[in-house]
């Protein structure tokens, strides 16, 4: 049983002036593994400030300077990463494929950042103007809890770079992945003040970042609803934002697709993350004139889908991460047949021989159409909805027919035509034929996915406020 007691503020562990102590549960088994002391709008306060004074310096550093600072973070992540992965699959239960990929993202992140920050261009002459490139100043961070330790370092990362400091808001629900991260970020020795850690409640401590004058701008990584409430709520001190937010991504199966071929992919896509990821492909538009041959592999191919204990190797989906969100998954899986959809695989109850734990059954819906809210709600669960379609134009219509548009994959024979169609998808990102991750791109989403990028040089430029010099030429 862990005790968590401190946060970060100032280069130093604290304890909060806030007094509650928070449950952190195994998803696994349900039970209380250990706890976390919150803080409240005190502790954010000193942590604003701190990042305040230390803005000044930081934001004055050179590139080189900058580079070698995050170099030190990363070599301290990196070393970290079994203590990160058992943090992972303790708390938050990913299945150990995933949760390798989780331990290692995080110092992966780091490096990114560094390779952006290596040839970044902070300085350009536009006709008469000087454009310097200037860092916004002290940045709230606020994290999920189905990637807590690869978002903090992530947005962390790329805030340093760009010159800005930090207040940091991770997830009250991932404090011993938390934990792991701020060890490592305290032996970096970054100045004083450069990073704080806040553990606390969104309503608490995110409330108190998001209204505090102090704070130049957000980066939030949550769900749409917050998102849009620190929109409304930073318009009162003109907080620049970047959200990163939910997804009902589509996968597109064309009709000239090979089953069999594409199956792994629709159910990696779908299922990732156990289903708990923003850019999981829920919606899978399939045509009508095969749809009984894909509900047909579909079958087969899910009962292969292994649902449990998140340390055996052959476990593909773990555990819901709260008895909330187990709660809320179930209660989707009632909605999709009381709508009338079709359950091809899975259903309501924990999957066989499974009796704690917030484990689900693999499920998918078929027969089912884009209006029903098994189609239009953001689930965060292993439950798949398969939309039939009639033709390419009647496929992109329900592609686009979402209050969403982080992710989508197309999957196809002809790459002409997949590229065709993607281009007409409006989404941050279409995958064809591939899972594929290029970290150097932008992320992020349109619509209700999102405001913004992260990654590469638009993630940097989301850090940075551009400034026009003109000089006047003096004659002697
Ligand atoms: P959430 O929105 O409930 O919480 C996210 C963070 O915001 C937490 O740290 C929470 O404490 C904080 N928060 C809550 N209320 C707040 C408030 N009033 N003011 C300030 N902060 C507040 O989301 P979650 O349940 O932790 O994560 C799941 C969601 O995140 C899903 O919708 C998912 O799609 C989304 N997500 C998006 C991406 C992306 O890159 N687009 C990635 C991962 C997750």
């Amino acid at each position: 049983m862990q005790r968590i007691e401190h946060i970060y503020i100032n280069g130093e562990y604290v304890v909060p002036h806030g007094q509650e102590w928070f449950d952190l549960h195994n998803p696994s088994t349900e039970e209380v593994i250990g706890q976390v002391r919150l803080g409240d709008a005190v502790d954010a306060q000193h942590a604003i400030a701190a990042a305040k004074a230390a803005f000044p310096a930081w934001s004055r550093t050179t590139r080189d300077e900058r580079i070698g600072a995050l170099q030190r973070m990363h070599r301290a992540v990196a070393a970290r990463e079994e203590e990160l992965l058992e943090a992972i699959l303790l708390e938050y239960g990913s299945p150990a494929v995933r949760g390798r990929w989780m331990a290692t993202y995080p110092a992966d992140v780091i490096a990114q950042a560094i390779d952006a920050l290596q040839t970044f261009e902070f300085e350009e002459q536009v006709g008469m103007a000087r454009v310097i490139l200037t860092p916004v100043g002290v940045t709230g961070l606020i994290t999920p809890w189905n990637s807590n330790a690869g978002f903090i370092c992530n947005k962390l990362a790329t805030a340093l770079a760009a010159g800005c400091t930090a207040v940091i808001k991770p997830s009250e629900m991932s404090a011993l992945q938390t934990q792991v991260v701020l060890k490592a970020l305290h032996e970096a020795q970054l100045p004083p003040g450069v990073f704080n850690i806040v553990n606390g409640r969104g309503d608490v401590v995110g409330e108190e970042i998001a209204h505090h004058p102090d704070v130049a701008k957000i980066s939030f990584t949550g769900s749409s609803a917050v998102g849009q409430h620190l929109v409304r709520t930073g318009a009162d001190t003109m907080k620049r934002v970047t959200l990163e937010l939910g997804g009902k991504s589509p996968t597109v199966v064309l009709d000239d697709a090979d089953f069999q071929a594409v199956m792994p992919l629709v159910l990696q896509a779908g299922f990732l993350n156990s289903g708990q990821a923003c850019v999981a492909g829920t919606r899978i538009l399939v045509p009508r004139s095969r749809l009984a041959e894909f509900e047909g592999v579909a079958k087969e191919a899910v009962a292969q889908i292994r649902s449990g204990d998140p340390r055996n190797a052959d476990t593909d989906i773990g555990p819901m991460v709260s008895q909330k969100q187990w709660e809320r998954v179930q209660r989707y899986i009632r909605i999709g047949q009381d709508e009338g959809a079709r359950l091809l695989a899975g259903g309501e109850g924990r999957p066989q021989g499974l009796h704690a734990g917030w484990f689900v059954k693999p499920t998918i819906f078929t027969d089912a159409h884009n209006g029903m809210r098994i189609a239009r709600d953001e689930i965060f669960g292993p439950v798949l909805t398969i939309i039939p379609y009639e033709d390419d134009a009647d496929a992109l219509s329900i592609a686009n027919d979402t209050d969403y548009g982080l992710s989508a994959l197309v999957l196809g024979k002809s790459r002409e035509r997949c590229v065709n169609i993607a281009r007409q998808i409006d989404s941050g990102r279409v995958l064809i034929n591939t899972l594929a991750h290029e970290p150097r791109a932008p992320f992020g989403g349109f619509k209700h996915s999102g405001l913004g990028r992260e990654m590469g040089k638009w993630g940097m430029s989301a850090f940075l406020e551009p400034k026009t010099l003109l000089t006047a030429v003096l004659s002697d």
